[in-house]
């Protein structure tokens, strides 16, 4: 069977939020969809799963729906589904950036550049290129030359900004993120700041890679995903590997949750060196009592101890 990931925005006047979920959730599940979506007075934010057919039902629907007349979806083909439920809530925003006084993207934004354009402009001399998503996104694939905020959430992002508003001011700056959702509500952010020339890559990477033109150019890495996937190839005419080893710094590209239930922090580790540090991100983690990578391996206590302890010896003894 095959299925299709869906990724979707659309700002509007969503007038009650909670109703409107309640019965977006009963239509989501009566097509067998599988996903996460966001509803919020200022509009609807998802990303869903299902079979070509049942996702095809979904974008006809919605796309005849009054309230999402210009709706527009990134498809993704798939091999099953990208989530193991189905979510739909009602939100305060649909991006987090948690202003005092809100940015509505139908007033204002940055303009929005279309794949080639923005592949075209991001090599002028005068541009900074502005990644909107967070560390943890960044380091396993970004455009090549693109500054990389230090921040952990989109919420912290303007203030990042005013730390570093001298590398910026006089520049034409250009923003992207996964989808283009954030960028609609930050690049507005950044106007409203006074930064006047500010661009923002329309459709997100997610339509950058998939663009005829652009072809994902100039991107290095892989895309990160808030999905099962974790991350989506981008760039369709070279692939370099940017991610770096958790615990070694070699060339990964591979996520994994830290094993201490109680961390949870997403790494990027060989399945070498998850096995040798027990899935733990730290010493600590790895001597959790309820360490995952240990019960779900059936790991005897003997072979933990040893392990712990070489590790201790060996690795975190430096
Ligand atoms: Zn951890």
């Amino acid at each position: 069977m095959e299925y299709q990931v869906l990724l979707y925005y659309y700002y509007t006047d969503i007038e009650d939020p909670a109703e409107f979920s309640a019965e977006h959730l009963e239509f989501c599940k009566s097509l067998n969809l599988k996903g996460r979506i966001l509803v919020a007075a200022e509009g609807i934010n998802g990303t869903v799963s299902g079979t070509v057919e049942d996702t095809e039902k979904y974008i006809e629907y919605m796309e005849q729906h009054p309230l999402f007349k210009d709706i527009v979806f990134k498809i993704d083909e798939s091999d099953g589904h990208a989530f193991k439920k189905m979510h739909v809530r009602p939100r305060q925003e649909l991006v987090n950036l948690s202003l005092e006084e809100d940015i509505n993207p139908r007033e204002l934004t940055g303009e929005y550049l279309e794949p080639a354009d923005f592949m075209k402009q991001m090599q002028d001399h005068n541009t900074i290129v502005l990644d909107a998503r967070n560390t943890y996104e960044y380091d396993v694939g970004h455009f090549r030359g693109a500054i990389r905020p230090d921040v952990e959430a989109f919420r912290d992002l303007p203030d990042w900004v005013e730390e570093n508003r001298e590398m910026l001011e006089g520049k034409r700056i250009l923003t992207y993120c996964t989808g283009g959702i954030r960028c609609e509500k930050f690049s507005g952010w950044l106007k409203r700041e006074g930064f006047e020339d500010v661009g923002q890559l329309h459709g997100g990477i997610a339509t950058y890679g998939k663009d005829p033109v652009a072809k994902g150019q100039n991107w290095d890495g892989m895309m990160y995903v808030f999905d099962e996937r974790l991350t989506v190839p981008v760039n369709q005419v070279e692939h370099t590997v940017v991610g770096k080893d958790h615990f070694d710094g070699t060339p990964c590209e591979r996520y994994i949750n830290c094993a201490d239930p109680d961390c949870n922090a997403q790494i990027l580790a060989s399945e070498e060196n998850e096995a040798k540090h027990l899935g733990g991100c730290s010493i600590e983690c790895a001597k959790s009592p309820i360490n995952r990578y240990v019960i779900d391996n059936k790991l005897s206590a003997e072979f933990v101890r040893e392990r712990i302890q070489k590790l201790e010896e060996e690795y975190y003894a430096k």
